[in-house]
């Protein structure tokens, strides 16, 4: 020790340094289980500085962070504590740390340190050796670098045997982490561990509506709405662990919570598992019983995950068939004006005012026609025989996810350079496109969910059309009338020099694929 304080002493009469700290530490909190907490660290540098007559200055301290290679979160104050030795704002000739795997567990992290804290002549002390590191003697760098290079096999191990766990886990689809809401966990009465995932029959009611009104076309704002006539509440369930003053308070399902549920495969008894190593994901069947058909999960994710206009996350429409009507003089979209101010009754019009005829008129001829087509047997057949071939839908599906997934980790990366964002910005517009072309397939392979739901419908067309929301009317609207089914309808200008008005029937034109 003698040594040291020596040395020490002679750093700081240096009069550069004389107005600074002598010693500076790095504090960090690698996990909850085993490892010191940062108050121990503190307490216990704090002791060794008074021991050597060292003043601390400021601390780095990186609380409830892994220092682990495999650990994704970022360090901020490690980040810091490298810009600061490197650009001289160290102040400071000791790093105090509370023992070396406190650094980094990243070989190369490590290393970057301790080549660091040699060019600027900071040494280093650890509490638990108790003792100081000069960065300038090759044993000395070579007793941290061993520890380092110790420490990262472990983190290796360690990780390794986690990811085995999980993946082993995932293969035999059993269930991983909370349960979604409507769901609760069954415990194995010896090992105390979990066992499965039951439906929790007192709070399912709402994951089931929330699948079942999305497949029928209603909007997630809507659904937030009834569910809040209902009363349905989202509150604290009695087999959640919550953290200490976490526990949520009652309140009412927002449209994002909403979202989320209809995001969760669990619901349809299905584990998703992405394998760290090769990115890839995989469905595999959940030990438990699904409480949403996978149909209907299935049909949701297509109807959530929509491109374009989302009929889930809009607002709820005003009108069925505005932008499935064609103005035929430009092609463009019908709206809806009030502009005829003697009657003040709706009107279709275009945005450039070609064609005016009174709503009521069309809607009466388009709707029982459209509904009429739908109600015909040869059309039945025809449409639910597009619900082919299980197999491949399954393989579109899963290559959605998949594709899916991928763009989601990407979107979240941080790319560290200009031209690294360029390379993942271009990665996920290709992804994109792929993702596009998939749903694409998928729509052609199956049923899209609005017209199924009509059609499965116990009752008449006409009923179950009459108790469908706006939106899915739209939907289905736009489904029918095109040239391939139904028929196109254009609305003509009224003819000229004809004193009695045209009836509304004679105004409209059907484009066929012949
Ligand atoms: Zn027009």
């Amino acid at each position: 020790m003698a040594t040291q304080t020596a040395h020490i002493g002679a750093l700081i009469t240096n009069p550069t340094s004389a107005a600074l700290s002598d010693a500076r530490e790095y504090r960090r909190l690698s996990d909850d289980r085993g490892g010191n907490s940062i108050q121990e660290q503190a307490d216990g540098n704090k002791e060794a500085a008074d021991g050597q007559s060292w003043n601390l200055g400021a601390p780095y301290v990186d609380a409830d962070r892994s220092a682990s290679s495999f650990a994704t979160r970022k360090r901020d104050d490690f980040e810091r504590l490298i810009s600061d030795l490197e650009t001289g704002n160290f102040g400071a000739r000791i790093l105090m740390l509370w023992e070396s795997s406190r650094g980094s567990r990243k070989v190369s992290e490590w290393a970057r340190l301790i080549d660091l804290c040699r060019a600027v002549h900071v040494m280093i002390w650890v509490t638990t050796h108790g003792r100081l590191y000069d960065m300038e003697k090759w044993s000395d760098r070579k007793v941290l670098l061993g520890e380092a290079i110790e420490n990262e096999g472990e983190s290796e191990r360690i990780s390794v045997r986690g990811r085995r766990t999980a993946a082993s886990q995932a293969k035999l689809g059993r269930p991983h982490g909370l349960a979604p809401y409507g769901l609760m966990p069954t415990y194995d009465p010896k090992t105390g561990k979990l066992d499965n995932w039951i439906e929790d029959e007192a709070i399912s009611i709402v994951p089931k509506e929330l699948f079942r009104l999305l497949e029928k076309g209603y909007s997630l704002r809507a659904i937030e709405r009834l569910f809040l006539k209902r009363g349905y509440l989202n509150g604290p369930r009695p087999y959640v662990k919550y953290k200490e003053g976490k526990e949520p308070k009652e309140r009412p399902f927002t449209r994002h919570n909403l979202r989320n549920m209809a995001t969760r495969h669990a619901y349809a008894g299905v584990r998703v598992h992405t394998d760290p190593e090769s990115g890839k994901t995989e469905e595999i069947q959940g030990t438990w019983d699904w409480i949403v058909s996978p149909e209907r999960f299935y049909n949701v994710q297509r109807i959530i995950n929509a491109p374009g206009r989302n009929p889930a996350e809009s607002r709820e429409p005003k009108y069925e068939l505005t932008m499935t009507l064609k103005c035929d003089p430009c092609g463009g979209p019908i709206t809806v004006t009030r502009a005829n101010l003697k009657s003040h009754r709706e009107s279709y019009t275009c945005r450039d005012g070609h064609v005016f005829i009174a709503k009521a008129d069309v809607d009466a001829i388009v709707i029982p026609a459209m509904l009429g087509y739908l109600a015909r047997p040869d059309v039945y057949e025809m449409l639910t025989a597009r619900k082919a071939d299980d197999e491949n839908v399954r393989k579109v599906r899963a290559d959605l996810a998949q594709a899916r997934a991928n763009r989601e980790e990407m979107e979240k990366a941080t790319p560290e350079s200009l031209s690294e964002a360029r390379v993942l910005a271009r990665s996920i517009e290709a992804l994109a496109d792929k993702i596009a072309g998939l749903e694409e397939q998928e729509r052609g392979l199956t049923l899209p969910p609005v017209l199924a739901s009509l059609l499965g419908a116990a009752e008449s067309v006409e009923e179950s059309w009459e108790k469908a929301p706006i939106s899915a009317r739209r939907e289905i609207a736009k489904i029918i009338l095109t040239p391939q089914l139904f028929g196109e309808a254009r609305i003509l200008r009224a003819p000229r020099d004809v004193f009695d008005p045209v009836p509304a029937s004679e105004r409209i034109d059907w484009r066929r694929v012949a």
